[in-house]
């Protein structure tokens, strides 16, 4: 059904069904034979049993989704694999399971009704697709979605963007809310990270177009993507589609086998912002450096400059916006997905106890 997506993806899973069977034989055999079994010309995911490797619960925020159900809790599972493999990646257990004979994930069932129960008994608003990327197995996301979104559920995507028109068409009736990392703006970069820069940006483009509510991330990797000048042109690029886009610019840690840049430092972030704004943005936020990036944190309005929602992290500690998710002092529409009831159905937090109670949890299947 999904042909395309299919195209652009089947290469990269035979290939690692391949090197996983030869470069660890032993830990990665009974992935590789499931993987293998599920590669089917035209199909992305053969559905026999249904099989995931994570499941997490945590705050919307973490996705990051700044402007969906503020304070709410995601559900979050993922599968094996993505058609990328940046070396700073932090899920690389699970997104490079079929290349890295280092990453020993193992399988685990779960079918989508269970998912529904456990999004349930976790008190989660969302359920969301992540940890590996979730194009390379969207029928299976899709099956999770439906029943998700039948029992109440907002679904999403957290993904690199290397997405086909009908991928997106296939999944469009059950996600209402997209994260696309837009990892760079430089073609020769994104090619040493498995994608294709005018890839990212089309689904860019198409997501929106398609009224899938949209948030752009950038991780500032110092040397890599952090020049004003590429900075400045991924603003100026979202601003062209829409300036009510939001962009979270992160903060790059060593990890995997990305070790030779320093990590990002607030001040940093600072500046990225500053240039996101200073291309028109209307919310750009400077994420996870809890406390030390001031207003960058914050959504504020863009007409009279409110602070909206107050931020520490991924804790809420103040929400404002009207049930109407409208600026109480202007009355200025902001963007988003938000609680029908304001402030009442949000979760706001103002201690240290209430931020760790806030971090993410495994859960039980
Ligand atoms: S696209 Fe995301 S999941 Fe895939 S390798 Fe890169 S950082 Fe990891």
């Amino acid at each position: 059904m999904i042909q395309q997506q299919a195209d652009r993806t089947r290469g990269f899973q035979q290939q690692s069904v391949k090197q996983a069977s030869a470069k660890s034989p032993v830990a990665n055999e009974a992935l590789a034979e499931v993987l293998d079994r599920r590669t089917v010309v035209g199909t992305l995911w053969k559905r026999e049993a249904d099989r995931i490797r994570c499941v997490a619960c945590g705050h919307v925020e973490k996705k990051p989704y700044f402007h969906v159900y503020p304070g709410s809790d995601a559900l979050t599972f993922g599968m094996m694999g993505c058609d990328f493999h940046c070396s700073y990646c932090q899920n690389w257990v699970t997104s490079q399971a079929l290349r890295d004979p280092a990453s020993l994930a193992p399988v685990q069932a779960v079918t989508p009704d269970q998912l529904a129960g456990i999004a349930r008994r976790s008190d989660a608003r969302l359920v969301v697709s992540s940890y590996n990327e979730p194009l390379i197995t969207a029928e299976w996301s899709r099956a999770v979605f439906e029943h998700c979104v039948e029992a109440g559920f907002t679904c999403g995507f957290v993904s690199n963007g290397n997405a086909t028109a009908e991928a997106l068409d296939f999944i469009r009736p059950w996600i209402r809310a997209y994260k696309v990392d837009l990892k760079c703006f430089n073609d020769a970069n994104y090619r040493k990270l498995g994608g294709v820069l005018e890839n990212v940006k089309a689904t860019i483009r198409m997501v929106h177009e398609r009224g899938i509510w949209l948030e752009v991330l950038t991780l500032v990797v110092p040397g890599f993507n952090s020049g004003d000048n590429e900075l400045r042109a991924i603003a100026a690029f979202i601003a062209s589609i829409n300036p009510q886009i939001p962009w979270h610019v992160t903060a790059f840690h060593k990890d995997y086998k990305m070790t030779d840049p320093e990590n990002t430092r607030a001040e940093q972030l600072v500046r990225a912002a500053e240039t996101g704004a200073s291309e028109g943005l209307k919310f750009v936020y400077a994420g996870n450096s809890p406390g030390q990036v001031g207003e960058w944190e914050n959504t504020r309005c863009p007409s009279c400059s409110t602070t909206l929602i107050e931020r520490y992290g991924y804790l809420i500690r103040d929400y404002r916006l009207t049930a109407e998710g409208k600026c109480p002092s202007c009355a200025t529409p902001i963007p988003g997905i938000w609680s029908e009831r304001g402030a009442e159905d949000v979760r706001i937090g103002q201690s240290m106890a209430d931020y760790y109670h806030r971090l993410p949890r495994a859960v039980r299947i």
